[in-house]
């Protein structure tokens, strides 16, 4: 990843270029480009060992206008204060691209979790947890699974939450497993948005699905969730990727059993269904009908999109392609459908879990994932009619257009507090 790219930097840089397409001034666009306010808090922590160690983390509510503040927690090295606003940013588009009823934030803690004992983390996420209680609640701020966080992270969270308020509040966040008030359906939700729009996609380019070849860089939740459904449809995936390398076999192989090697192994490195490896570059240029980004911000950079050979690119990480790499992209007619609506899923999941910890009645899994398409298809009917409408210089800058639309709507219903 090119580290010069600063990923806030590329949020507004996206925003600008929806603007030419709409005529909002520009006191009613600066409001769309900054976070509404963001916690940076230090939190010590006893370790097994009882020495003390601190943690950078952080939460940023980017905007509020549609309803209460939604989005992950991340664990990463690479966690800052602009990662988090860009990824809270990138929320709030991404509620409105699928029309759920609310805004937008992000939270993160600065370490990798690979290097810590379960109960290390236990306490690192209590400790998180107790800094988040004055701002987070149902109807203020819902966090969620995020890079390196699950069920147990989100359940940990849940508890310290509920046991210092003094109540039973599941939908103060997201993600949690069943037994805790998790829905069906929401661990593959994010790689299932990622399936429908990818068979949406090739249906608008008339393009067949079947035997199409498909590359993946990111084999986590929604890298490999993809991939297996995807593989589904009919499609043919060659080449995948963890931080360990790229794995590659010409004539495709079973992308469950790449999940399964990683599951036991801790990576896709020696799985037996590949007939070589290659590195993360090489995977990315790889001739290829599709390629999916699923890891970090970033992934690709101006130069690796001038040698990228796919015709479509799908987006299940968020922020995966730099501004110049859209530029680039855009110029040799590379149609990205952008992670505001890809990977919408995991949100739009989330949203279903928090309405039925609310009703304290729980869905079937058929039921949320034909919801789920609803949502999907929907918002994927929406961006086509304004890409055609405007003319939009690619599917990124209308599926903005279409969100900043629903914030600035919601904004002026409620006018200016003084
Ligand atoms: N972390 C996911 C995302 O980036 C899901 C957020 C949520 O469920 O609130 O969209």
């Amino acid at each position: 990843m090119s580290d010069e790219v600063n990923p806030f930097e590329s949020l507004q840089e996206q925003i600008d270029d929806a603007a030419a397409y709409l005529e909002y001034s520009t006191d009613v666009l600066e409001r769309l480009k900054h976070p509404e306010r963001v916690l940076e808090t230090t939190l010590s922590v006893e370790m097994d060992d009882g020495s003390v160690e601190v943690f950078e983390a952080f939460r940023s509510q980017f905007n509020g206008d549609r309803g209460p503040y939604k989005g992950g927690i991340r664990y990463h090295p690479q966690v800052s204060r602009d990662e988090v606003k860009a990824l809270s940013g990138w929320m709030v588009y991404k509620c409105a691209a699928v029309n759920i009823p609310y805004g937008g934030g992000k939270g993160g803690i600065k370490f990798d979790p690979r290097q810590y004992s379960a109960s290390e983390v236990e306490r690192i996420t209590r400790s998180f947890a107790k800094e988040l209680r004055p701002l987070i609640g149902e109807d203020r701020d819902i966090p969620a699974p995020d890079v390196n966080t699950g069920q147990r992270e989100m359940n940990w969270i849940k508890d310290t939450y509920e046991t210092l308020e003094n109540t039973t509040e599941p939908g103060v966040i997201t993600g949690k497993a069943p037994e805790s008030g998790g829905s069906a359906g929401r661990v593959e939700a994010t790689g299932r948005s990622v399936m429908l729009t990818t068979r949406e996609a090739f249906d608008y380019l008339g393009k067949d699905i079947e035997r199409a070849t498909v590359a993946v860089q990111g084999y986590g939740n929604a890298g490999s969730v993809a991939a297996k459904l995807i593989d589904d449809l009919g499609a043919n995936v060659v080449a995948v990727s963890d931080s360990s390398g790229a794995v590659h076999n010409p004539d495709g192989f079973d992308a469950r059993a790449a999940k399964d090697h990683k599951n036991e192994t801790g990576s896709l490195a020696g799985f037996e269904g590949a007939t070589e490896e290659l590195s993360n570059e090489e995977l990315l240029t790889m001739d290829v009908d599709l390629l999916i980004p699923a890891a970090l911000e970033n992934a690709i950079d101006g130069d690796i999109a001038n040698h990228v050979q796919a015709d479509i690119i799908v987006e299940a990480a968020n922020g995966p392609l730099t501004p110049r790499a859209d530029d680039v992209l855009s110029e040799r007619d590379v149609a990205v459908f952008p992670d505001i609506l890809a990977n919408a899923g995991g949100v739009t999941v989330s949203y279903f879990e928090w309405v039925q910890n609310r009703q304290r009645f729980y869905w079937e899994e058929e039921r949320v994932n034909d919801e789920l398409e609803r949502v999907i298809t929907t918002a994927f009917e929406d961006l086509v009619d304004t890409y055609e409408r405007t003319d939009a210089e690619d599917f990124r800058t209308a599926m903005y257009v279409v969100a900043i639309e629903r914030v600035v709507d919601a904004a002026e219903e409620g006018g200016i507090w003084p």
